[in-house]
């Protein structure tokens, strides 16, 4: 395993045999290496500085049936909420003072959020906060749309792949669903001039080595600035309800060997991982994260943006977030980094 880990750090690549190994190795010492590994890397390119995003879940109403996420369409407890222009200015506003130069506004796939609609606040954004970052994760959307928001201010577009196998993105999602259509529009958003962001889920149900392993091919192709994993986490109102959840030790494997494969990457410590574990985001901080995303929606919707169970953070104002992971940060050994934080490789 050592050599593994070490050809990797060198290389920044392993072959399929190589990478199978290294993702199901439950060797300590070898989680250590990688660990200490990923870490030099990180500091080589970001020092010590975490960069924050504050994240606005802007609706949950979704058009789309993904089998594992609480938000879906058939989920017919789920408590749908859909924010104002105002409202988003407001959160906005409390980031702003807060230190937040990077604005995410995620939602499930809302009909109501239509181009003209979405435009008016992206420029609303632009104009006030030009210092800001504008960040979009609101899937997958016409070239056009996708256009029409570039052009109106928006800098980045949040779209994990979800799964670079065929067989298993069918398994996680209906058929009108596909992978191809997920890939174009990552590619779309590129050369659109966005700055993207892709990833996957650790430890979705029927994921196998070798499905982690296109995952990582994808991501060589691709070549994303930023990347976002987290595990897998049942919804108790999904298909997905029984199932098992991704583990802290495979989410921090991959965090380690994408921070080695892609060594100036932007990789947030989720807000997932935060959940299966209690010091899960700082692991991920250790572990070669440079990016945490603290909520800034309104308390009062927060529990209602439950993509999965037992959510962290869905109580807090946004300035207690703010405390909370400022705190959490700095107890890992790394500093807030008040700024836009742009991937230091522009293509990576
Ligand atoms: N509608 C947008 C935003 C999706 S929510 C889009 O399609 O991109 C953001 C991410 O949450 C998803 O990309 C998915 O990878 C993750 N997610 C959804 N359900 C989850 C679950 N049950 N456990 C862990 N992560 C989940």
């Amino acid at each position: 395993m050592t050599e593994l880990i070490e050809k990797l750090y060198r290389t920044c690549d392993l072959s399929g045999s190589e990478l199978k190994s290294l993702i199901e190795t439950d060797d300590e010492e070898a989680a250590e290496l990688l660990r200490s590994r990923a870490d030099e890397v990180r500091q080589r390119y970001y020092g010590k500085k975490v960069f924050l995003r504050g994240l606005i879940e802007v609706s949950s109403y979704c058009r789309n049936d993904c089998l594992y996420c609480g938000i879906r369409r058939s989920n017919k407890e789920a408590d749908r909420y859909r924010l104002t222009r105002e409202q988003i200015m407001l959160c906005a506003e409390s980031g702003y003072e807060l230190g937040f130069r990077t604005f995410v506004m995620q939602g499930g796939e809302d009909s109501f959020f239509t181009d003209d609609f979405m435009c008016g606040v992206i420029s609303e954004l632009r104009g006030k906060y030009p210092d800001c970052a504008i960040t979009l994760s609101l899937g997958e959307r016409s070239y056009e749309s996708y256009r029409r928001m570039k052009e109106a201010g928006a800098d980045r577009y949040l779209l994990r792949h979800e799964a670079a196998s065929e067989e298993l993105y069918a398994k996680l999602h209906p058929a009108e669903l596909s992978l191809s259509h997920r890939k174009q529009c990552l590619y779309d958003l590129r050369s659109l001039g966005y700055q993207v962001g892709s990833g996957f889920m650790v430890g979705a149900p029927f994921q196998t080595t070798d499905d982690l392993i296109a995952d990582l091919r994808f991501l060589q192709d691709l070549r994303p600035q930023m990347i976002g994993i987290g595990p897998f986490v049942p919804h108790h109102s999904t298909p997905f309800a029984e199932e098992k959840g991704g583990t802290l030790a495979l989410t921090l494997r991959l965090l380690g060997i994408l921070r080695l494969m892609f060594p100036k990457v932007l990789l947030p410590a989720t807000t997932a991982l935060g959940t299966i574990a209690p010091n899960g985001r700082e692991l991920g901080l250790r572990t070669g994260c440079n990016v945490v995303m603290p909520n800034l929606s309104p308390v009062d919707v927060r529990k209602k943006y439950e993509l999965y169970d037992n959510k962290i953070c869905t109580g807090e104002e946004a300035a207690e977030c703010r405390v909370c992971l400022q705190r959490r940060i700095e107890s890992a050994g790394y500093e807030v980094a008040a700024e836009r934080g742009d991937c230091v490789d522009g293509q990576l």
